[in-house]
This record gives C-alpha cells, sequence and structure tokens, in this order.
C-alpha cells in the first residue's frame, strides 16, 4: 500500500476529499463513473481560460498558436503514455462514448454488412452495445455474445468457438465496469488477429488502474475518457492504428477536418484531424497532461497495489461481517470494485442510507443492462476505489454497510 504519508499528500491536492455529507467525512467511493480532480488539473483549466483562450489551428496570432502547442503537446504526450506509434494515431473525442460511436459509424460501416458478424461480450457497457447496434439496424449483420463464467471472467472456449468466417470485427472491455474483471486482452486480440479480425478495446476501465501500451497489446482501436482518470470531463481518446483510420471515411463534417471545401467535392484533412470537427475543448485537452503526470509520478504499478490493497481488505471484511451480502464479479486480479446486494433489499434503498451515512457509491444497472439479465438482477451497489482512498475510509464504507444491513433487516 501507499505509505500513509504519502497518502495525505496525494489527498491534500484534491480539495473535494474534504467535504463533510451530513456532519461527517465524505468517503467518496464512486470512482468507477468518475474519478475526483487533483488541483494541478483544475490550474491547468483555470490557466486555459485566464491566459491561453484562443481557438486553436486557425490564428497566426501569438494566443492561437500558443493554444494550439498546448492541445497538440496533450497529443504527443497521450500517444507517448500509450505507447502510440504516432501522435497522429490519437484522436481526441468527447469520451469513450464518442470514440465508440466513431469506430462503429466510420470503420463498422465500412467492413460489417449484410449477414456479417460482429462480436461483443455479455459485461459490456451500453456504450459498447449502442452504437454497433444502430449501425446494425442499417447494415442488417448479426451480433455474437460472449457469456461469462460464475466469477465473471469470460468464458474464452465460447469466445474462440463465436468466430466464423463471417467475424469482421470484435469488440470488448478491457475491463469490466460492473464485476471488475480485467480481460486477457492480448490473448483475445491475437486469437482475432490469427482470424484477419480487427479489435476494438472499450479501456474505459483499465486506463485509470493499468499501464496501456497499444503496440503490445496490439489494439486496432483502444477508447477511453479522460474524466475517469483524474483529468477533465468531456474529453476522451481513441488510439486508433494509422493505416486503418487512413482508410476510414469521416465520422462528422464541418470546420477542423476538411482540406478544401467546394459545392462541387470536399477533400479532408490528414490524421487525426479527418476525425475531429469543429472546435475542440482546447481548454479541457492540455490539461490531461497534468493528469498524466500525477498518475506517472505515483506509478501505475503503486496505483493498482494500493487500490489492490483496499479491494482485499474491504471484501474480506463485507464477507465476514455483513450477513446476507452477495458479491458480483470475483475474478482473480480483478479491478478495485465491488458490486454487491445485501439479501433481496433495493440497491437504491441501500445507495440512499450509504449516502446519509456520507459514503458515495453507485447504484442501479451501470449502464450494463444485458449484464443484469445475464445475472438475474435489476441492479447493484458498487463501491470502487481509486488511488486517494484510504484504509480508513474502507472500514467506514464497511461499518456503514453493516449499519445498513441491521436497519434494512
Ligand atoms: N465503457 C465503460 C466500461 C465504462 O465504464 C464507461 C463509463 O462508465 C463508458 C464506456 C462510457 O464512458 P463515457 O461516459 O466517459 O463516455
Amino acid at each position: 500500500m501507499i505509505s500513509d504519508s504519502r497518502l495525505e499528500a496525494i489527498r491534500a491536492e484534491f480539495p473535494i476529499l474534504g467535504r463533510e455529507l451530513y456532519g461527517r467525512p465524505m468517503t467518496y467511493l464512486d470512482n468507477t463513473a468518475t474519478s475526483q480532480t487533483p488541483r494541478r488539473v483544475v490550474d491547468a483549466v483555470v490557466s486555459g481560460y485566464t491566459q491561453t483562450k484562443a481557438n486553436v489551428h486557425r490564428g497566426v496570432h501569438t494566443l492561437s498558436q500558443e493554444a494550439t502547442g498546448l492541445q497538440e503537446e496533450a497529443r504527443r504526450r497521450v500517444a507517448a503514455w500509450i505507447g502510440a506509434e504516432s501522435h497522429e494515431e490519437v484522436i481526441f473525442t468527447r469520451g469513450t462514448t464518442e470514440a465508440i460511436n466513431l469506430v462503429a459509424s466510420s470503420f463498422g460501416g465500412m467492413v460489417l454488412g449484410e449477414g456479417d458478424e460482429l462480436i461483443l461480450t455479455v459485461m459490456e457497457h451500453h456504450a459498447n452495445i449502442v452504437p454497433w447496434q444502430l449501425l446494425q439496424a442499417r447494415k442488417g449483420f448479426s451480433i455474437k455474445v460472449v457469456p461469462i463464467d460464475a466469477e465473471g471472467r469470460l468464458d474464452l472456449g465460447a469466445y474462440r468457438s463465436l468466430f466464423s468466417e463471417r467475424t469482421r470485427m470484435v469488440s470488448f472491455c478491457h475491463a469490466s465496469n460492473v464485476l471488475g474483471t480485467v480481460n486477457p486482452v492480448r490473448e483475445m486480440i491475437a486469437e482475432a488477429h490469427r482470424r484477419c479480425v480487427p479489435v476494438l478495446v472499450d479501456g474505459a476501465q483499465a486506463a485509470p488502474h493499468l499501464r496501456i501500451d497499444v503496440r503490445e497489446l496490439d489494439a486496432d482501436f483502444y477508447a477511453f475518457s479522460a474524466h475517469k482518470m483524474y483529468g477533465p470531463s468531456g474529453i476522451g481518446v481513441l488510439y486508433g492504428k494509422r493505416a486503418l483510420l487512413e482508410k476510414m471515411p469521416p465520422y462528422q463534417g464541418g470546420g477542423e477536418m476538411i482540406e478544401h471545401v467546394s459545392f462541387s467535392g470536399t477533400t479532408f484533412a490528414e490524421l487525426p484531424f479527418k476525425f475531429e470537427a469543429g472546435t475542440p475543448d482546447f481548454v479541457g485537452i492540455p490539461a490531461i497532461v497534468p493528469a498524466i503526470e500525477f498518475m506517472e509520478e505515483i506509478g501505475l504499478d503503486a496505483i493498482a497495489g494500493h487500490e489492490h490493497a483496499l479491494l482485499e481488505h474491504t471484501t474480506e471484511r463485507l464477507l465476514a461481517e455483513v450477513p446476507g451480502i452477495r458479491l458480483f464479479g470475483t475474478a482473480p486480479g480483478k479491478c478495485a470494485i465491488i458490486s454487491f446486494l445485501i439479501g433481496d433489499h433495493h440497491p437504491y434503498d441501500v445507495g440512499m442510507l450509504l449516502d446519509k451515512l456520507g459514503v458515495e457509491v453507485r447504484t442501479g444497472h451501470h449502464c450494463a443492462q444485458p449484464l443484469m439479465e445475464h445475472l438475474g438482477i435489476e441492479g447493484t451497489v458498487r463501491a470502487s476505489f481509486a488511488v486517494y482512498n484510504t484504509i480508513e475510509e474502507a472500514d467506514r464504507f464497511v461499518d456503514a454497510v453493516k449499519r445498513v444491513a441491521m436497519i434494512l433487516g
């Protein structure tokens, strides 16, 4: 675990962690939905508004050039951070959702047609289901779904058997936002590539916890959101292999993404701008850099180790001390996400009572209704840890769950 003094210094960077709720210290355990933001990221946003605000790529004036420089530096830093070959393979989007919609619409539109097949898994977030269904309605391909076992691990035998000569694309999450399962992404990609099938990885839940190396994984596309990794909200990243991105048609049309426009025909800009129509979030994008620096300073291994220790401690205590607790997702090596129910009590009741005790958790289907259907439940209560969480907070959470279990009876 990270030492107490180091953790104190880390927490001091997050003003929001000092809040109280209902007269108690706030315990924020909804990090899967969004993590909190260190002051250095907030400072970068403030500086963007107070020092360098100008639209990018359009001005000869100094301010515009400074803003453009900051944005393009952020692209380089993201590319280096995920191991991309070139910064031109990094496309800024509004989030993971937009990144997946981009791939589904542009690449999926190219490769999926009548009679073809797409493979997804049952643990996908709606963001990695619905964009494909929208395309399916236009193109008429079928979607095959990889099931999970009782611990929440993908059934890799079933995965292999779902491939056919009509499989054109595979898309799955690196880590589940409900079960915490970390999927064997490299092996799954290799399996698809043996059949020349390209793969999109939804990295929304992996990027905050694991070192991502897109070239080592050999991912064709990799998507994630900055707000889940201590960064600004409203910004995401789509990594794509250059050879694929170059072949793909633009996703949206407008300014920034063109080379020349006339009523007789338009030509498009080079990568990555071909996929970045309109004014980007040029204030937020540079603020990804301090978020990456924050994580790099601590180290991804230290982050994962700390969160894992919290997960183990909390899970052990919940199982030992809360009668009737039901955990969903117990795969070895999972992320620090605990999805649970207390007996048959509705997750909203549990979540609302925990809130009154100062503990912020998420309740409901977590945008994974097909997974809920598979588990035969409507929803869960979900507590998830980030690097700034402490063992005291984990204990406060377990004590609060015990109290809620007692109140609900
Ligand atoms: N994929 C997964 C696995 C997620 O957990 C989430 C958000 O919780 C998303 C995609 C969507 O991310 P965003 O809403 O930032 O686009």
